[in-house]
């Protein structure tokens, strides 16, 4: 483990780098507190870190107190390693936010046992953190088509609607059902259904263009979002979509299906809410349904 060693005493520097060496630690040892600082800035920062009180640059208390105010969500664990042993010392230090605190001169052993606690602290902090990543990736994935589920594919949508408004610039939306659907799960059955709709949403993932989306609005209906769009662009990317679905058949369980899709497409007026949006793509979508399916309407 990397760990970060800030003291501007040389005689005490020099052993705790020897030290901390022996048990298998990596260390960045630095002589003031103004490159502490930027160690601990780094993507790269160790995670543990001694820090001396009283050096030139910044003192160890600023430097805990500027960390805790970044707001890290893995902020390195410090201990605070110095000669102010006064009770108000102890409290003024651990209240910067520093984890720990030892005295000088110190006891090897205690401070070996010190570091194996934050060494703990940091590994179960990570974990926990590693856990939170996970399943807000989770929360925001369907899990049948690994793309974006719906509340994940509108906070996107809110997004892009912000920035559309802010740079003035334009955004389609667009609404896309798989026709007839409910015949593919009565005639192949529910898993070659649920295949179909995998299928359907890699296909479609393939087609766009890197900065435009699509996610899993509902069952068999998915929400694309074509941010910074130029109108024909979009209309041609749309009949691509569709094309791409129905020109060749999907193979499921030894089955060959023709799938074919129907979309409704919106261009914002620059004054439509969300909800505004999707209910006028689903008034074009609803337009293509019944104008025989396998088409697209935009909305006027
Ligand atoms: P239309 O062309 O008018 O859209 O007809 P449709 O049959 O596609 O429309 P309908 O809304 O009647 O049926 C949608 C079907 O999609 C019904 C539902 O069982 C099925 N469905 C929804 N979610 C899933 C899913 O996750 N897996 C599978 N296999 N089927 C699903
Ligand atoms: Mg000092
Ligand atoms: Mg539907
Ligand atoms: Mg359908």
């Amino acid at each position: 483990m990397k760990i970060l060693v800030a003291e501007d005493d040389l005689t005490t520097r020099s052993v705790l780098k020897a030290v901390l060496t022996k048990w298998g630690y990596d260390v960045e040892a630095v002589e003031d507190g103004a490159e502490a600082w930027a160690c601990l800035l780094r993507e790269d920062a160790p995670k543990l870190a001694i820090l001396d009180w009283m050096m030139p640059g910044m003192d160890g208390v600023e430097i805990c107190r500027g960390l805790r105010a970044k707001d890290d969500p893995l902020p390195p664990y410090i201990i605070l390693l110095t000669g102010r042993g006064k009770r108000e010392d102890i409290v003024e230090g651990l209240h910067s936010g520093a984890n720990d605190y030892i005295l000088k001169p110190f006891d090897n052993e205690e401070l070996r046992a010190r570091l194996l606690v934050g060494g703990r602290m940091v590994e179960l902090q990570d974990k926990l953190y590693q856990a939170v990543e996970q399943q807000k990736k989770l929360a925001l994935t369907d899990s049948l088509t690994g793309i974006p589920n719906r509340r994940a594919i509108l906070e996107h949508l809110e997004t892009e609607l912000a920035r559309a408004s802010r740079k003035g610039s334009s955004l389609w939306a667009a609404v896309l059902d798989v026709d007839h659907f409910k015949q593919v799960n009565d005639r192949y059955g529910h898993l070659v259904g649920d295949a179909v709709l995998k299928e359907c949403a890699e296909r479609i993932g393939r087609s766009i263009r890197r900065y435009d989306s699509i996610g899993r609005y509902g069952g068999e209906e998915f929400l694309l979002v074509f941010p910074r769009s130029d109108g024909d662009l979009e209309i041609q990317a749309l009949e691509r979509i569709r094309e791409i679905i129905s020109e060749e058949d999907f193979v499921a369980a030894g089955q060959r299906i023709r799938i074919t899709v129907s979309l409704g497409a919106v261009r914002w007026n620059g004054a439509d809410t969300i909800d505004e949006i999707i209910r006028r793509a689903d008034d074009a979508l609803y337009l293509a349904k019944k104008k025989g399916r396998n088409r697209i309407e935009y909305f006027e």
